[in-house]
């Protein structure tokens, strides 16, 4: 049923969370004081106001703040008395004044102190051990959504943007960074008091300041902007590659949207302790370690990768979001799913061999398989509370949204798309936006229909089901099955589909030879199967944010063809495979046929879909059907892995690592490989000569935790307790969960629970552990037994993420059923769909199990045997 509201979405938001609009904010003037060592933090704020019409009270947020000295003067300097009174539950702060203020100008004056919280948002305390063994604070903000209200009084709704001029007074011996450049400072009786430039006019989510013993690199000039990184002391060696990106970045966006950057200077901050992976604050952009902080030389390339597109997101953002601003919470998605587009247009310039759009297609189908659920839902839909808001931030607006965006852009044409976007943010610089203004703006350069194609997929849940017959497409909704008695399902009805279709006949066809249709409701006429037995591909290129069925004859033409197909049309191919065997529509047989048919396919993510259905297999097989399982996994990733060798080989393609650390960590896991296995315990034991290449440490981890020798949990844990970079630490943190031992996994649960694990990366943690084939059952009975305690320790935007490693608990209908039961009866605020979609999930997963599991071992004995006789 369609989900979508008549209402347009981004109509007037709830007024129970919006401010009177009587009173408008222009100018703060910001004065903090943090005490590191107390933990505390004091400020003035003078406000200079825009009054519309006479008010009695001026109403805007706050929130665990003690507000004092508050008084307001009028137009021509009348000064009035006001008192203040908090709403906690509102996050609200009303001002009652002594008399009338009259329309015009006026400026609020008022005192504040507050506590910097270890919760990682608003403004917060980070801590990290210095090179002597010091343990040392850092004083830092975190503001989106809605929590720069914990900072100071201020409107805190994005299109209340105003200009911020901030004072930070710290102790002498400290740094301290803020969104512009410093304009002056003056020390005296050790403390310094560091005034930072205006800012642009900007939301009050952007607002950043940090305080701490940190040291910046020199400055990167970029065409004029000063660009440096920030970082614990001791760390500057981790910095230059995130210069490198981001220089290449600032040219690149330039470029692109044919606008100079819009801050001062740009600073990368390097945060101990950060509930998210990075924070667009303009010209002082803050990151965990491991987005930012990295070594070329020791880092995996996917490391490398992943620092490459954080990096260039968050600069992308500063067009995107923070000159061009959402009016209200539910545009969230469009500003995150074109950065999200952005960051990878930006690094596919940046690094070409790693084809990082290619790379996008696993994360796209993350997305598509969260969206094939009934309790998906639009990518788009109305926004009242921040709570709401919070809930956005999901594979559905980052994955979904740019897949749908890059949809868009391969329809159009890569320069009609560009010119649309460079209309749109020369129009509406320094304001906020609804979706449709860019909806219009791609409309009136291209001339398409784009606002009522978009709309079909941005408000409606759910995606089409495209079926190719002898001489038309049709499309269906997909779905694993019927939605689960009484629940709605969020899935829509018909989309404005952007079908691209070409043809195969006994060699490839050059790309001219696309043909592009918009399919409605309608059946859309396309060329019959080439006479010469040929096949058609429908989704040619592969960005259609859809699924494709073909017919019994044409699949088995295209199965017999892998090798003619473009890299994501393959994978596309496997991808709805998959799909359709979860939907119980074709048999685990297909995806089998199909993976047998690679050959020497050197995508990841195509062998990445392989090995994610195997692992789904190794979770539901009976057990006397293992080793059937692990002989097909030996057999079908075998001599691609023997192929790819241990070390690297003459010019072999950069996302050659990256395929071989993922065959290897199969073939060492679930394939229970014993020459893999033996080669990494070689490696590990530094037996092998030399250290593990980084691109395959992760890999080795795995397949030497899987044999469970005696002392390597040990080993691991003080690897983790000494490491030489960000990257590195995590490396090793996760593989201290991959141990399949029910005790060693409740060992390393318990490190989640301790000062060991850092909570930004604790409730990740719980759920690689939840995923622990062995050890999950054991540590879900200690997550239900520690339940309110770990709600309370991590940061309230990981709990979904910690809870969502559960549905993999697929394995035993008792599980499941108990994961169900319990997180029913204990919902997580903040997170209730994201449960809801896990549980989706986990029944689906289940329900593959218990579907599959009598005729499994056959099925797979089978797999086998056919990949098996192509051996070299
Ligand atoms: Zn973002």
């Amino acid at each position: 049923m369609p989900a979508t509201d008549d209402a347009a979405p981004s109509g007037a938001p709830d007024a129970a969370f919006r401010l009177p609009r009587t009173v408008e904010p222009r100018t703060y003037r910001l004065t903090i004081a943090p005490d590191l060592a107390a933990a505390t933090f004091t400020g003035t704020v003078e406000i200079d106001l825009t009054v519309h019409e006479p008010v009695t009270e001026i109403v805007c947020n706050a929130a665990e703040l003690a507000l004092a000295e508050v008084s307001v003067e009028g137009p021509g300097g009348t000064r009035l008395d006001a008192t203040v009174e908090l709403d906690e539950a509102a996050e609200r702060a009303t001002f009652r004044l002594s008399d009338p203020l009259g329309a015009g100008e006026a400026t609020l004056r008022c005192t504040f102190d507050g506590v910097l919280n270890d919760k990682l948002r608003g403004f917060y305390r980070s801590t990290f051990t210095d090179q002597s063994g010091t343990t040392r604070t850092v004083a830092t903000t975190q503001m989106e959504s809605t929590d720069a209200r914990r900072a100071f009084p201020c409107w805190d709704e994005p299109d209340r943007k105003a200009v911020f001029e901030v004072t930070l007074v710290v102790d002498e011996g400290l740094a301290a960074f803020s969104n512009s450049p410093v304009a002056d400072e003056a020390v005296e009786g050790g403390t310094r008091r560091v005034r930072f430039a205006p800012t642009m006019k900007m939301s009050t989510y952007l607002v950043a300041f940090v305080v701490g013993p940190l040291e910046a690199t020199d400055p990167v000039d970029v065409e004029g902007v000063p660009v440096r990184v920030v970082h614990a002391p001791g760390k500057g060696n981790l910095a230059p590659f995130a210069l490198e990106v981001a220089a290449h970045a600032l040219r690149f966006f330039t470029d692109y949207f044919a606008i100079a950057y819009p801050g001062d200077k740009v600073d990368l901050v390097a945060i101990p302790d950060f509930a998210f992976g990075a924070m667009e604050n303009l010209g002082c952009v803050t990151f965990r370690e491991t987005a930012l902080l990295i070594d070329p030389a020791t880092a995996a390339r996917t490391e490398l990768e992943r620092v490459a597109l954080v990096v260039a997101h968050e600069l992308a953002h500063m067009w995107f979001g923070d000159l061009v601003t959402m009016r209200w919470w539910e545009g969230i998605w469009l500003n995150e799913a074109f950065a999200t587009f952005m960051e990878t247009l930006c690094v596919d310039a940046f690094r070409p061999g790693w084809e990082v759009w290619v790379s996008f297609g696993i994360s796209r189908e993350a997305a598509m398989a969260l969206d094939d659920l009934h309790s998906t839902r639009p990518i788009e839909y109305p926004v009242g509370s921040p709570a709401e808001a919070d809930g956005m931030f999901d594979l559905l607006t980052y994955e979904k949204g740019c897949s749908v965006l890059r949809m868009l852009e391969q329809f159009l044409g890569p320069d009609r798309f560009r010119d649309g976007v460079r209309a749109y943010l020369t129009a509406h610089a320094y304001a906020n936006t609804v979706t449709a203004d860019l909806w219009d703006a791609l409309e009136s350069v291209s001339g398409e229909p784009v606002r009522a194609v978009m709309d079909s997929w941005i408000l409606q849940g759910g995606h089409p089901l495209v079926t190719v017959g002898p001489d038309a497409v049709t499309q269906e909704p997909f779905a694993y099955g019927p939605a689960p008695a009484g629940a709605p399902s969020a899935i829509g009805d018909r989309w404005q589909v952007p079908v691209l279709v070409r043809t195969l006949h006994g060699e490839r066809v050059p790309p001219g030879a696309t043909e592009r249709h918009l399919l409605g409701p309608d059946p859309v006429p396309i060329p019959p199967p080439p006479a010469d037995g040929g096949a058609r591909v429908v989704n040619a290129g592969g960005w259609g944010a859809y699924r494709t069925a073909y017919g019994p004859g044409e699949l088995v033409e295209l199965v017999g063809r892998l090798a003619d197909l473009a890299t994501l049309e393959r994978f596309n191919l496997l991808a709805d495979t998959w799909a359709l065997v979860l939907a119980d529509r074709a048999g685990p047989g297909a995806l089998l046929d199909l993976a047998a048919g690679l050959g020497d396919d050197g995508d990841p993510s195509t062998w990445a879909l392989v090995v994610g259905a195997l692992t789904l297999c190794d979770r539901v097989v009976a057990a006397a059907d293992r080793p059937a399982l692990q002989a097909a996994v030996r057999s079908l990733l075998g001599p691609r892995f023997e192929r790819l060798g241990w070390d690297p080989g003459a010019g072999e393609g950069e996302r050659a690592p990256s395929l071989r650390a993922l065959l290897l960590q199969a073939l060492g896991t679930v394939g229970a490989d014993p020459a893999v296995r033996a080669e990494a315990a070689r490696r590990f034991d530094g037996t092998g000569g030399g250290p593990i290449a980084p691109d395959i440490e992760s890999a080795v981890l795995q397949a030497v935790a899987a044999q469970l020798r005696p002392g390597d949990y040990e080993a691991v844990y003080a690897r983790y307790r000494d490491p030489a970079t960000p990257q590195e630490e995590l490396r090793y943190l996760n593989a201290l969960a991959a141990f399949p031992d029910a005790d060693l996994a409740v060992r390393t649960f318990e490190l989640c629970r301790s000062d060991e694990v850092r909570t930004q990366n604790a409730p990740y943690l719980v759920a690689v552990l939840l995923a622990n084939r062995v050890g999950g059952p054991a540590v879900w009975e200690r997550v239900k037994s520690n339940w309110d305690e770990l709600l309370a320790r991590f940061p309230v935007n990981s709990h979904s993420r910690m809870v969502e490693g559960a549905k993999a608990l697929c394995g035993q209908r008792s599980t499941s059923d108990d994961v169900t039961r319990f997180l029913t009866e204990h919902p997580v605020a903040h997170s209730e769909r994201t449960v809801v979609q896990m549980l989706e999930r986990l029944a689906v997963n289940t329900g593959f199990g218990e579907r599959n599991r009598p005729q499994l071992g056959a099925v797979l004995a089978g797999a086998g045997g056919a990949a098996g006789a192509d051996r070299p």
